[in-house]
């Protein structure tokens, strides 16, 4: 494998301390998939990308010092990890404390879900280059299903034209200064959104959208985790 000395300024912020409630039972972060934890099986997406340097993981905010998930991880073969810190009660405040604990020669800042285990090593270089090319980018796939509003009261209203309409996943990946500054800004201006390309958006600044695949599920309700336990093996990529 031929790593690009060039480009060893890659970093990516896992965030991995949500509850998992929408699944019930164990954080399902920690549930096995494929034979391993599902955030170790996200993990080795980017323990095996040549362009990814450091790793870091925000992980459950109950979770002391993270020094036994740190552990766990290295145990797992998770050898580029290079910090494990204690998540927050919102998604964003998860990915600040992991932003934060990024080397400080990352130029580049790649933050994917830990529920995310289908991500492929070529999306990944798709959205590190449009990251080097733009400044941001985020793969997203092209809605296919019929958009319609819904009434309060339960019922259809007017149809959205769906050809502008984009499902977007993570990872979403910046220039370290442009997501340093939006967490800034969102600080003083109080915002409060459910993604990162949100954030550096309203600092008025453009992401490019880089087309990826529907595999790339984010695993929430009891139905996303029977479809990846069934789709594992034709999906997931090979681990070496
Ligand atoms: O809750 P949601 O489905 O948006 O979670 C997406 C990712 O953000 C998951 O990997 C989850 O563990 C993480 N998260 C977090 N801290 C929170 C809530 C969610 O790291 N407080």
């Amino acid at each position: 494998m031929i790593v690009n000395n060039a480009s060893t300024d890659v970093a990516v912020v896992v965030p991995a301390a949500g509850s998992g409630s929408r699944l019930g039972g164990r954080r399902k972060q920690f549930r096995h998939l494929g034979g391993a934890p599902l955030l170790v099986q996200t993990l080795r997406c980017f323990e095996r990308h040549p362009e990814v340097e450091a790793i870091v993981v925000a992980g459950p905010p109950d979770d002391a010092g993270g020094e036994e998930l740190a552990a766990e991880l290295r145990d797992a073969g998770i050898s580029k990890l290079y910090a494990v810190v204690r998540g927050g009660s919102t998604r964003q405040e998860s990915v600040r404390q992991g932003v934060d604990a990024t080397p400080a020669s990352a130029s580049i800042l790649l933050i994917h879900d830990a529920v995310r285990p289908f991500v492929s090593a070529d999306e990944l270089s798709a959205v590190i280059a449009a990251v080097r090319h733009h400044g941001a980018a985020a793969l997203a796939s092209p809605a296919t299903d019929t958009m319609r509003h819904g009434t309060t009261d339960g019922f259809f209203d007017t149809t959205v034209d769906r050809s502008t309409l984009f499902h977007v996943q993570t990872p979403q990946g910046f220039r370290r200064e442009w997501i340093v500054d939006a967490f800034a800004q969102a600080d003083r201006a109080g915002w409060d959104v459910t993604d990162d390309v949100e954030l550096v958006m309203r600092t008025g600044r453009r992401v490019a959208i880089v087309e990826g695949s529907s595999r790339n599920i984010k695993i929430t309700t009891p139905a996303d985790w029977d479809l990846a336990e069934q789709l594992w093996y034709s999906w997931a990529e090979p681990t070496s």
